[in-house]
């Protein structure tokens, strides 16, 4: 047998979903391809495009088995730096992803392709004199044509940034250019023009003085800022210093946060044109805004998760937005947590790395509460505006209309009377169903450990999603024999229906998924609201954010006890984020705001906390809670996940995974089916491991891959591990 070769070979990562890496042939005897360049290679009947990740290392492949690579891309430039590769490769051991996949999400979608090459750098436009003259007079008749010239007046603006303006930017340009008001440059690096923003508050100045008076290496810091307290302020400060030595900045955002408000507020007052890497923008301006970041061209990268993994070579601090947000953590493919990867960047480049949150993860919390993260208080609005006051409204005591107490209805006529503004807001996130008794308020709980149950409807079983328990759903409720049992849960639709009969003549905007999946409508819908006039907007986790409406000075927040009693540990979490969330939405300016929070558990504890000692105190009792119950993030967890479109299939095959699970601290439950079970006539299970630390959970799933990939019910099913899971 001839274990024994001296090949020398280019070890290739593949975009398939398989946990391993392809070794090749350079293209041509004596090529050096680097680690992080793109090679395209025969795979089975297909071309693909791979990344090298190793290059004249010995093969354990003799070399008459081993195909030749087709051709090295790029002229052989590596795309992604050794640091960056370093990242990935860290990140498909630590999520247990294939490889190849994992560096994929790195590469921007055009790139994926073999005949994709990089940009050369574009064009960037600037005022000429005539346009500067321009500028002074009236808008004239051409009110899109003067809105560019405006923007350009704050400096040259880059084809990437011009994409940002709309669809109609190309049309609009070549009328000024036409005109002689605007010319175009070649690109060089931005460079910043810092324009004074307010005069800091105290709380801000003490922030950004512990920031610059530390040195700037790795550090996480955790900026815990209420609602309009000025986070963004401080990250426009931090960012200052950062830009003006030439370095670089990242700023990730949750989906919902990137606003072109808060690109202008970047723009305008840094003075310079960030580049934004989303999912939702086109591939070729994808492209460009990841070479311009990439050349370092750019200084300030904006955008959501997939920015991630954006090249930048002169990176000098990371700021993440609403650290807490649930958008951080892929949940398909690669399950990456954008939070935890974004603190891995900065310690592996040495660099500062600032987690901003009004209501911090408990994550976060506890590596600040252990001294892990440096933790910085906001405590008071950078405005005058006051904090929201809190009611809670008994619905024991309340007459009810389809889900609105009589006396949110009362406070709902009122505030409208007064031609101000009321937000209906209905929590459906973390969303896990549970069966309650509409009389007494009983809610069930699983014997061996104390969770609540999750009331799978289709299957009428309630199952235990801690240690896996199942039992039948009880017809009567076992505490008071009342014919009373319910999931608890209205929809959006319905209320919209309720409120509408309630309140005729009342516009009545409802802000969810469905109704505002057309391109306008959400912005048509936003601009009704800011007109003013008394309206009642009804949504869900889309109005919690982001959005300033002056006018709205009532918040009613309708069914929180599904979140008090959900069977997802994390749902009570999730509860407090967004009712502060959803508060901070209420009386942002010269009016005072109220919120109010009606249940059936006026007396829930967490909730009284919350209320009375705001939302520090109430995440340090949940994280105590956690504690107690050694859950995350006091333990540390992981799922396998299985679906298919036989439910044995899925149960067996997940069986027979428990059954190889290795011996070791780390312990796994299960099979039992996820909350949501049938998606798509597919069912979906899982097994839950969980140990006291992350090392042993693991080297256990490490050593448990082989003998996992080697069960022959595995091609019969779908699987995936998810560390660190968010979701059940
Ligand atoms: P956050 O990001 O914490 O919600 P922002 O930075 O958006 O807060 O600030 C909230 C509002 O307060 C904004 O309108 C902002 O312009 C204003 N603001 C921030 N800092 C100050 C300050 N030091 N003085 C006056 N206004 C401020
Ligand atoms: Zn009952
Ligand atoms: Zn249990």
């Amino acid at each position: 047998m001839n274990t024994h070769t001296t090949s020398r070979v280019l070890r290739v990562a593949l975009p398939v979903p398989l946990a391993q890496l392809f070794d090749y042939l350079p293209a041509t005897d004596g090529q050096f391809a680097p680690a992080g360049a793109r090679v395209l290679v025969p795979f089975g009947r297909r071309k693909l495009v791979g990344i090298v990740v190793e290059s004249g290392v010995p093969s354990s492949v003799p070399e008459e088995r081993l195909l030749r690579a087709l051709a090295l891309l790029d002229e052989g430039q590596p795309l992604l730096d050794a640091g960056l590769m370093g990242l990935l490769a860290w990140c498909w051991q630590y999520y247990k992803h294939a490889p190849g996949e994992v560096l994929q999400t790195a590469l921007p979608p055009a790139l994926r392709k073999p005949d994709a090459t990089l940009p050369p750098a574009p064009a960037q436009f600037a005022l000429t004199a005539e346009g500067e003259a321009r500028l002074q007079l009236p808008t004239g008749r051409a009110p899109a044509q003067y809105a560019l010239l405006q923007k350009l007046a704050l400096g040259p603006v880059s084809e990437i940034g011009l994409a940002l303006e709309g669809p109609r930017w190309r049309t609009t340009l070549a009328r000024l250019v036409d005109q002689g008001w605007v010319h175009s440059a070649p690109l060089v690096a931005s460079e910043p023009h810092i324009n004074p923003g307010p005069v800091l508050t105290r709380e801000q100045r003490s922030v950004v003085n512990a920031f610059s008076s530390g040195d700037s290496h790795f550090q996480c810091h955790l900026l815990d800022g209420v609602t309009g307290s000025g986070k963004t302020e401080v990250y426009l400060h931090l960012l200052e210093p950062v830009l003006k030595a030439g370095k670089q900045g990242l700023v990730l955002v949750p989906e919902i946060g990137l606003t072109p408000q808060l690109l202008h507020r970047f723009r305008q007052r840094l003075g310079l044109d960030p580049v934004v890497i989303h999912s939702r923008i086109s591939q070729g301006e994808r492209l460009g805004a990841w070479e311009a970041a990439r050349s370092g061209r750019s200084r300030l990268v904006i955008g959501t998760r997939s920015a991630l993994f954006t090249p930048m070579p002169a990176l000098g601090l990371i700021i993440l937005d609403e650290e807490h947000d649930s958008s951080f953590k892929q949940q398909e493919g690669f399950r990456f947590s954008a939070r935890d990867v974004a603190v891995k960047r900065a310690a592996d480049l040495d660099i500062p790395v600032v987690l901003g949150s009004a209501t911090p993860s408990l994550e976060t919390l506890n590596n600040a509460q252990a001294g892990r993260y440096t933790w910085h208080r906001l405590r008071q609005r950078a405005t005058q505006a006051a904090l929201p006051t809190w009611r809670i409204l008994d619905m024991n005591q309340n007459s009810r209309h389809q889900g609105l107490a009589g006396g949110a209805v009362e406070l709902m006529a009122e505030t409208l009377s007064r031609r101000e503004q009321v937000m209906v807001f209905l929590n459906r996130r973390g969303w896990a169903p549970v069966l309650m008794c509409e009389e007494c308020g009983w809610h069930a709980l699983c014997e061996r450990c104390d969770s609540n149950l999750t009331w799978h409807r289709s299957a009428a079983r309630l199952c235990c999603h801690h240690c896996g328990h199942q039992r039948r759903v009880p017809a009567l409720c076992p505490n008071c024999r009342a014919d009373a049992l319910s999931g608890a849960g209205e929809g959006t639709q319905q209320l919209e229906r309720a409120i509408q009969e309630r309140f005729p003549g009342v516009p009545v905007l409802r802000f969810d998924r469905d109704s505002t999946s057309r391109k306008d409508s959400f912005s048509n819908q936003v601009e009704q609201v800011m007109q003013g006039g008394p309206c009642i907007l009804v949504g869900t986790q889309m109005l919690a954010k982001g959005h300033h409406f002056p006018d709205v000075t009532l918040v009613v927040v309708v069914n929180i006890d599904q979140a008090l009693y959900s069977a997802d540990f994390r749902a009570l979490e999730r509860l407090g984020q967004t009712l502060l969330q959803v508060s901070g939405r209420a009386g942002r300016e010269e009016k005072p705001g109220s919120v109010i929070l009606q249940t059936f558990h006026p007396d829930n504890e967490s909730l009284a906390l919350l209320i009375s000692r705001g939302y520090e105190a109430f995440a340090l009792g949940q994280l105590e809670e956690r504690r107690l119950a050694q859950l995350p993030p006091v333990t540390f967890q992981a799922l396998l996940r299985a679906e298919a479109l036989i439910r044995k299939d899925v149960e067996l095959f997940l069986s027979a995974a428990a059954e190889s699970f290795p011996q070791g601290a780390a312990r796994v439950f299960g099979p039992m089916p996820a909350i949501k079970e049938k998606v798509a006539g597919r069912y979906r299970m899982y097994l839950l491991l969980q140990s006291n630390t992350r090392a042993e959970l693991h080297q256990q799933i490490d050593s448990w891959l082989i003998p996992l990939q080697a069960l022959p019910l595995g091609r019969k099913v779908r699987w995936a591990i998810d560390v660190d899971p968010q979701e059940l």
